[in-house]
């Protein structure tokens, strides 16, 4: 893959945008219908890799999936607080938090080192993945990684628990591998 300038990068985004333009008049009562309103069937927390794509690699249209994406699929305050309001406010009852194989974050909190602070904060929520004794295998901690943020989304979050307790909220844990493009459920 050639590293184009950003320019050219921007350039061609906005080719692709006239040509979503172009298919979404042929579409233009749901177009209307979005404007309306969400109504999303589930949620997805997953990494922020370019390879990942829920919407891709669920085969999903617009509105379907309500999709929050962080680096390392991290459940810190800002997702949690996303998928809060996927819940309280547009009704979703299944959430899946999905890893990926090869996860760059994950690598990086093998490798260790100072990453700078943001970056810091955001690998000191996948650090407990590796467990004790650490896991070395990258795929086997974003495994456990992903079971980790489903449980601090249980456990920091009390609209979230509420809802698992009452209201039929169902979080999965989910693993994405690239090289066959399957999702594998826990
Ligand atoms: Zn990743």
């Amino acid at each position: 893959m050639t590293r184009r300038g950003a320019d050219q990068v921007l350039e061609k985004l906005k080719r692709g945008n006239v040509r979503f333009v172009e298919r979404a008049k042929a579409d233009a009562a749901r177009r209307a219908g979005l404007a309306r309103g969400q109504q999303p069937l589930a949620v997805v927390l997953a990494c922020a890799d370019s390879r990942v794509a829920p919407e891709i690699v669920f085969g999903a249209d617009l509105g379907e999936l309500f999709v929050v994406r962080v680096a390392g699929n991290v459940a810190n305050t800002s997702s949690i607080a996303s998928i809060e309001y996927a819940v309280a406010n547009l009704g979703v009852r299944l959430v899946i938090v999905m890893a990926h194989e090869s996860c760059g974050a994950v690598a990086a909190v093998l490798e260790g080192g100072d990453s700078g602070s943001n970056l810091n904060h955001l690998l000191e929520h996948i650090a407990p993945a590796l467990g004790a004794p650490a896991e070395s295998d990258a795929d086997a901690v974003a495994r456990r990684g992903a079971r980790l943020n489903a449980e601090r989304l249980i456990s920091e979050s009390e609209i979230l628990r509420k809802a698992c307790a009452e209201d039929g909220l169902r979080i999965a844990t989910a693993f994405y591998r690239f090289t066959t493009g399957a999702v594998e459920f826990d």
